[in-house]
């Protein structure tokens, strides 16, 4: 049998062009796509469309979501979902509710390859890049399921999104359409371990989104021991990356920065990585490390209070990152398979 054609990774001037092939005016397409934002459970729901559309729609064409493989519930309210894909393959996603609203983490990738030490993600490294469809399934399937609107989305979820660019900025594309999610760019967050020819290439975009970058070192020899990209992508090149950003989007760049207990919690780590973005303007988040993997404990009160307070001091805006679901192992860097693959 033929694919099914994925009409969850479809813009709506596709849909347009695919009502056409299949003998129907343009317009239909604007029809579906609405429908497909619009809560359709199934084809049949989509009353304005011919009996005849919605059968070869049926035939040819697939508006499946994820399922819900396992769903575990915080404390605190955080939902993380391990959902399964059509071929069985399992990711997570997690939400986050806050005053001002709900926020998803999404994955980008069932898997990573990038081998951060710390993260549980890298662990059996990647499997495959996800669709832009799969990527929208998990906020849809997940807004189905709480019956809320979310209104932010932050790719901190498994994968690495810039490793995936084609298909995450088709989900954006798709997901800031007013008929589509209707979530404006600024509500996006993307975290990236700083792959800069891809920084470099998202710049080009100049899409008003918020890029997040996973520093946890400001020294070349201790980051690539953490984070291998470094190798590649050393700290002078991310630095010259994230400045072609900013001059092109104009927009704040988030730092985030995961303590690692008597590691790289010191005052000279703080006041080196103030030196190294001192001609961008940025915002560094702290976050206190998960015990994702050996090696990694997180640092204790004291020494994050005096990181901060450092920076702070010295008029770096700094903030320490809320640790939501941490009951659950909702916290960043935790989402691994505990799903087995059916
Ligand atoms: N690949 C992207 C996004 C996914 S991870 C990136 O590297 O940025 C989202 C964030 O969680 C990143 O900042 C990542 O470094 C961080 N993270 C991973 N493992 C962690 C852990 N054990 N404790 C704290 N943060 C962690």
């Amino acid at each position: 049998m033929a694919k099914r054609i994925d009409l969850y990774s479809m813009t709506e001037k596709e849909l347009c062009s695919l009502a056409e092939t299949m003998g129907e005016k343009a317009f239909r397409g604007k029809q579906l796509f609405n429908w497909l934002y619009s809560g359709a459970g199934s084809f049949d729901d989509m009353t304005n469309l011919s009996k005849g559309f919605r059968g070869a729609l049926e035939e040819n064409c697939s508006m499946c979501l994820p399922t819900v493989a396992r769903k575990q519930v915080s404390v605190d309210g955080t939902v993380k979902y391990a959902f399964r894909l059509s071929d069985g393959e399992v990711i997570e996603s997690v939400v986050m509710s806050y005053h001002h609203g709900h926020t998803i983490c999404l994955s980008t990738q069932a898997g990573c390859n990038m081998g951060c030490r710390f993260c549980a993600s890298a662990i059996g490294g990647k499997t495959r890049d996800l669709s832009c469809g799969e990527i929208m399934g998990q906020i849809l399937a997940a807004q189905k399921d709480l019956s809320v609107r979310i209104g932010n989305i932050v790719f901190m979820g498994m994968g690495e999104p810039l490793d995936n660019l084609e298909q995450v900025l088709k989900f954006m594309e798709i997901a800031t359409c007013e008929k589509g999610l209707n979530i404006g760019y600024r509500h996006f967050t993307l975290s990236t371990c700083g792959l800069c020819d891809k920084i470099v290439l998202l710049a080009e975009e100049k899409l008003p989104i918020n890029l997040a970058v996973s520093v946890h070192s400001p020294f070349d020899s201790q980051r690539s021991e953490m984070m291998p990209v470094n190798k590649k992508y050393p700290l002078a090149k991310l630095v010259d990356a994230l400045k072609v950003y900013q001059a092109a989007t104009g927009r704040r760049i988030t730092v985030e920065y995961a303590l690692n207990k008597g590691s790289n919690d010191s005052v000279e780590h703080a006041k080196e990585l103030m030196r190294l973005f001192g001609g961008l303007l940025y915002h560094v988040n702290v976050i206190p490390i998960n015990n994702a993997r050996e090696g990694f404990y997180k640092s204790g009160r004291e020494a994050v209070k005096k990181f901060v307070d450092y920076l702070t001091g010295q008029g770096v805006s700094a903030t320490v990152r809320r640790e939501l679901g941490a009951d659950i192992s909702a916290a960043c860097g935790q989402l691994k398979h505990q799903v087995e693959k059916s």
